[in-house]
């Protein structure tokens, strides 16, 4: 019985091998799991120190070595999906037969809890930053050309710098450039580039750092984290976003998913909440995606409004979310996401329960 169990533990945990040519360097890692892609690996390589992480469900498997020669700065990734088995591929800088992969870090060939693994940073450019409304910003930054990360929808990444000589760490969820139109192709990301849609508060310590960034200054960025599951959204037939200001960053992948990826999707209806008409986020955009595709629909609801707004007004409420959410059919499929300020994330949960909706109905995007 002991050899079985033996047998077994051996099967499940990944391992890894490498091995070279006259000009490059493999290492293989088998992940010993079907179903694997291109967001569950993350690559870093830098200063000849190489780290290669795989994310397997609550998971994670490390390889981290100081490389025993130099490498060039680029390098490949092949994941087998099927087989599970995902390749690193470095190109030598000089023509020599390595005698060892490299010195092995403290970490190396572990494969822990992803919550015991500390966040892993790497330095990002600033390549732009553009305008969005009078307080918020859509910021674009470039991943080195030494990492292999990709930030699946729902997650978000930490940003990090020394303010006043103090590390500053704050969450920020990566979106699209801006909402495609034409959602028959899922909009496709580069891998290099990351947006995040920020808004400056004139108090705010680390956005306020932040806006002082110049094009071409270096911030570091952490590797994604966040407990989403695409598979929540793989058959539902009505969606409703329940956004409250930046709350709406990470309904953009949501969106983009669910409109090209959900065949059995119906309805899809954004209710976003802001103090005022100028604090809607992309608004044009939505409202151009609203006549575009007949699924979609997006609601403004002002707490603050002008006296001339003619839209829904208030905060959220369970008179207000009974009104504007309506299934599609009875007994639909549903699937409601929320995001903004916690007091209004912890209200709105406690109002859909109220309503009658079941915790797998509900995801709340939180730290
Ligand atoms: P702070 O110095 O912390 O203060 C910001 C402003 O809010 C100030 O005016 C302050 O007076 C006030 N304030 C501070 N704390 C409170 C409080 N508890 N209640 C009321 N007012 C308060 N933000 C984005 O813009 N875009 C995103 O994509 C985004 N994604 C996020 C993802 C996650 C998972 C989480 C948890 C947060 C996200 N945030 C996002 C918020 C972000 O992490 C920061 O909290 C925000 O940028 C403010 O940081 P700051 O240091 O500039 O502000
Ligand atoms: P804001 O202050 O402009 O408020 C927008 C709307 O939120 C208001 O009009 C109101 O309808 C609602 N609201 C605000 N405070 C409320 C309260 N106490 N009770 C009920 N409703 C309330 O919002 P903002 O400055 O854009 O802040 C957005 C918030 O979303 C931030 O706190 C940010 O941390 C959070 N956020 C979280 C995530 C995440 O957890 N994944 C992602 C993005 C943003």
């Amino acid at each position: 019985e002991r050899e079985v169990l033996g047998a077994s533990a051996r099967d499940t945990t990944p391992s890894y091998d490498w091995f070279q040519t006259d000009d490059m360097i493999t290492v293989v890692i088998y992940t010993k799991q079907k179903g694997m892609n291109a967001e569950l690996v993350i690559v870093d390589c830098q200063d000849r120190r190489l780290r290669g992480e795989i994310i397997l469900d609550d998971h994670s498997y490390l390889v981290e070595v100081d490389l025993d020669r130099e490498v060039q700065g680029d390098f490949a990734v092949n994941i087998g999906e099927k087989v599970g088995k995902v390749e690193i591929i470095l190109k030598k800088k000089d023509r020599i037969q390595w005698k060892v992969l490299g010195l092995p870090l403290e970490s190396h060939n572990t494969f822990i809890r992803r919550t015991e693994r500390g966040l892993f940073y790497r330095k990002c450019k600033l390549v732009s930053k553009t305008e969005v409304t009078h307080d918020t910003k859509l910021f674009c930054f470039m991943l080195p050309k030494s990492t292999h990360l990709q930030v699946p929808i729902g997650q978000h990444v930490y940003l990090k710098q020394i303010i006043a000589g103090t590390e500053v760490v704050k969450p920020y969820t990566p979106l699209l450039p801006f909402l495609p139109l034409d959602f028959k192709e899922p909009f496709c990301q580069d891998g290099v580039h990351i947006y995040l849609m920020i808004k400056i508060y004139s108090c705010g310590l680390f956005t306020q750092a932040l806006d002082h960034l110049q094009i071409g200054d270096d911030i570091s960025v952490s590797s994604p984290e966040g407990n989403f599951k695409k598979s929540q959204v793989e058959a539902v037939e009505d969606l409703f976003l329940l956004a409250a200001g930046t709350g709406f960053t990470p309904m953009v992948k949501l969106l983009n998913f669910a409109l090209t990826k959900v065949d059995c999707l119906r309805t899809v209806k954004l209710i976003f909440f802001n103090k005022k008409e100028d604090d809607i986020l992309w608004r044009n955009q939505l409202e151009q995606l609203a006549l575009r595709d007949e699924r979609f629909e997006v609601q403004f609801i002002l707490s603050e409004p002008a006296e001339d707004w003619v839209g829904k007004r208030g905060k959220i409420s369970s008179a207000l979310l009974s009104e504007c959410m309506k299934r599609s059919k009875k007994d639909s499929k549903v699937l409601i996401c929320i995001c903004g300020p916690t007091p209004f994330t912890e209200q709105g949960i406690q109002y859909l329960q109220d309503l009658g909706y079941s915790q797998e109905e509900m995801h709340a995007f939180t730290a």
